[in-house]
């Protein structure tokens, strides 16, 4: 008897047996591809599963085993690839495959809606529509416009309507009066055409021919290239010869880093043919786009992160941008790393993966240096720009003012005189981090975390900044009503006041994630600052990624200082990644540039070390230190992770699954904890962790395999959550 084992979308980390519907005949059973979609009875609900195989045999009886709704695909709506790359991660990373399948599909295919034909949304005239004179409904001129563009033939995608600002609402209300209808544009007008690259320098020349040495069979590489050497020049060149082949080239990006910028690059050398999977996009052209990927109709499938989830029909080239970037792991749910699965996936779909990177994550180094990835190295600039000197600011007992002190405020008058742009960073939005009664000394906490509330002052509000909780800034103290407020320490708001008030005659642009919230903010900014005109560029992380300031010649550290002392055994690779790409941002025309970092400890070994060395330097010796720690790469970590409503549940969850575990533990493991998380308590949870440290992957394996079979078997009380990240990235 043929029994299908199918993954579901439940919280349990299992395949599930079903027997097949009864109206299957044996030979539509056999025919069955994995992947199919089928409904399926699951508890009591309906659920949609994922066919894995047909088996012959369950460990459960027959009579236990329920049968299977209908079968939604005749044929699987995802590569044999995919899936296979869908079940390794579900295994490496422990999570229920049902919902690492999900991934890779849109939503629309996720709760059982049928498959459509492959093309791209569009509208067309209907026969009524046809027959209306040019230049109709003139009394709603947008409907009008749509009308027009209609009147000029064929079928036009609802993407083109988008753009000239015509909403689907528009769209619909032609539908309504019977003019418009829907239809699905063949996909057949979407290759893309390569133009010309530019003429490589010897660097980078050897970098595309190192890559394409062996390209057509699996091979990982590492492009590490300072900033500004022509990376994405070597990508678009590669990404040509991917499409000479025939095949498809799918480029992940950082989160911030898919900006209209970077989109823009991509279009102007390849014009059409480029799908863009970002949280933008509706479900219409988000299934369009997974479509146009899955047929092979799109020979450049852009994204984040969970575009490594997409099927492509003839993948022969993978590119990590930015590899380093932390967005590229999943901090919640589904914990995976794209990065790595980047390279998982080029291995099963024996392709070329490359990751690049001017600050590569010591995980990527370490595999080039051991040999393991082919290492590509633009040690110069391209083009005319030269990388900046940096030099520190030592401001102790110097006066500062929004944080800056003379010197620098000095800086930055000088560079505006003569006419560039100035970039500063901070990394820490709001006004000020601290409100603090100075009569009793109250300060303001969040209820739900143990944290300091924000103050936002363009809000007039206190906000945490780990959970969703915000109140009003309040006239005065809740404990004595006392109405001496201070605030303490330094935000980007505090710090626009300032230059606003000293550098009037120039721009301020403050950049953060309070200022750019509205969907064209960044565009209109850039296409500002792009004018070349002197001003002033203030703002967080934001501001690292992605964007190219050619204007910019003076780059400053407002805090240096606040990613010195960092807990993490990360922390010194971050400040270093941190601070090369903040300094990357200057000299980019002409010019060298400078970078300040203004310091209180310019003598602090990591401090000297970032003035004299080069990140690639930096990254040499701290792995170096790795060795000797055996903290990843030269070590493997996992982390359980539990969060409840009282202190002490999780703790003890953590204790018992350590005393059930740790006989059993591969050799060479070790377990640290339970401690409390290093944010113990947050949006009203109490959180608690069990670090295991393993000397290579497959210990790590091994470990992890048990810990989450015997937490399964342990009761949660008190509403309990526990979770295993594979590879943490953030021990927080
Ligand atoms: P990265 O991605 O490494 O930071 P970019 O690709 O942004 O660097 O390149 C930096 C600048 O150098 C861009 O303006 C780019 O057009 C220019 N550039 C890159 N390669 C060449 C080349 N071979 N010749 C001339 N200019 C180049
Ligand atoms: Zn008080
Ligand atoms: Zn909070």
């Amino acid at each position: 008897m043929p029994i299908l084992r199918l993954a579901i979308p439940t919280p349990l980390r299992s395949l599930f047996d079903y027997l097949p519907p009864a109206q299957m005949s044996p030979a539509e059973i056999a025919a069955l591809q994995p992947g199919c979609r089928l409904r399926v009875n699951f508890g009591r609900r309906q659920l949609q599963g994922y066919l894995i195989e047909v088996a012959t045999s369950s460990e459960l009886p027959a009579s236990a085993l329920k049968e299977a709704g209908e079968l939604l695909d005749t044929e699987a709506l995802l590569t044999p690839t995919l899936l296979q790359l869908c079940l390794w991660a579900a295994d490496y990373y422990q999570h229920p495959p049902g919902e690492v399948l999900e991934l890779a599909f849109p939503p629309g295919l996720r709760d059982g809606k049928p498959h459509q034909p492959p093309g791209a949304a569009s509208w067309t005239l209907s026969q009524r529509g046809k027959g209306l004179p040019e230049g109709a409904l003139g009394r709603s001129p947008r409907q009008a416009e749509a009308l027009q563009l209609l009147q000029q033939g064929g079928a036009v995608a609802g993407t083109v309507f988008r753009e000239m600002g015509i909403s689907t609402a528009i769209l619909r209300q032609l539908e309504q009066k019977g003019l418009a209808e829907r239809c699905i544009l063949p996909p057949a007008a979407m290759a893309p055409q390569p133009g010309p690259g530019l003429a490589l320098n010897p660097d980078q020349a050897a970098a595309v021919s190192g890559i394409l040495a062996d390209y057509g069979s699996f091979a990982s590489h590492l492009l590490e290239g300072v900033t500004g050497s022509g990376k994405t020049e070597v990508y678009l060149q590669l990404i040509t010869h991917c499409l000479q082949q025939g095949q498809q080239a799918l480029v992940l990006i950082p989160e911030i880093g898919l900006t209209p910028q970077t989109l823009e690059r991509f279009r102007s050398r390849f014009g059409q043919g480029i799908v863009v999977l970002h949280s933008g996009l509706n479900a219409t052209e988000r299934y369009a786009a997974w479509e146009a990927a899955r047929t092979g109709a799109a020979g450049i499938v852009i994204g984040t992160r969970s575009a490594i989830f997409t099927s492509l029909q003839r993948p022969g080239l993978i590119i990590v941008d930015e590899e380093h970037d932390s967005s590229f792991k999943q901090q919640d749910g589904f914990r995976y790393s794209a990065r790595d699965l980047a390279v998982k996936r080029a291995q099963i779909e024996d392709c070329t993966v490359v990751l690049g990177s001017a600050t590569p994550a010591l995980e990527t180094l370490h595999n080039a240096l051991q040999g393991r990835y082919g290492h590509q190295q633009l040690t110069l600039r391209a083009g005319s720009g030269e990388l900046p000197a940096i030099a520190a600011i030592d401001v102790r007992k110097q006066e500062l003012q929004g944080g800056m002190s003379a010197a620098l405020r000095d800086a930055v008058r000088g560079t505006l005189e003569a006419g560039h742009q100035v970039l500063l960073f901070l990394n820490r939005r709001g006004y000020a981090p601290t409100l603090q009664c100075h009569d009793c000394g109250w300060i303001a906490q969040c209820r739900a975390c143990d944290a300091r509330m924000t103050v936002h002052r363009r809000q007039r509000r206190l906000r945490c900044h780990h959970c969703t909780a915000g109140e009003g800034l309040p006239n005065q103290c809740p404990q004595c009503h006392g109405n001496r407020l201070l605030t303490n320490g330094l935000g980007t708001e505090q710090t626009e006041d300032v230059l606003r008030l000293q550098f009037g005659a120039w721009p301020v642009h403050r950049v953060d994630s309070d200022s750019m919230q509205s969907r064209g903010a960044m565009q209109a900014l850039v296409d500002e600052v792009g004018t070349g005109q002197p001003c002033i560029l203030l703002g967080t992380q934001m501001l690292t990624k992605g964007h190219h300031f050619p204007g910019v010649n003076l780059v400053a550290v407002i805090d240096a200082d606040a990613l010195l002392f960092s807990a993490d055994f990360r922390g010194e690779e971050r400040m270093a990644q941190l601070l090369t790409q903040v300094a990357g941002r200057a000299g980019r025309a002409g010019d060298a540039g400078r970078v300040l970092l203004q310091t209180h400890y310019p003598d602090h070994p990591v401090m000297l070390a970032m003035l004299r060395d080069s990140y690639a330097a930096q990254a040499r010796r701290m792995l170096e230190q790795r060795q000797q720690s055996g903290m990843p790469p030269c070590g493997r970590l996992l982390l359980l992770r539990t969060d409840s409503a009282d202190a002490t549940t999780g703790e003890a969850f953590l204790g018992a699954l350590r005393r059930k575990a740790q006989d059993r533990l591969p050799a060479g493991c070790q377990l640290i904890g339970p401690l409390p998380s290093p944010l113990q308590r947050r949006a009203g949870k109490f959180r608690s962790q069990l670090l295991l440290a393993a000397t290579d992957v497959r210990q790590a394996q091994q470990a992890a395999r048990l810990l989450v079979a015997e937490a399964t078997q342990l009761p949660a009380r008190n509403g309990l959550n526990w979770s295993i990240d594979v590879d943490p990235l953030d021990l927080g």
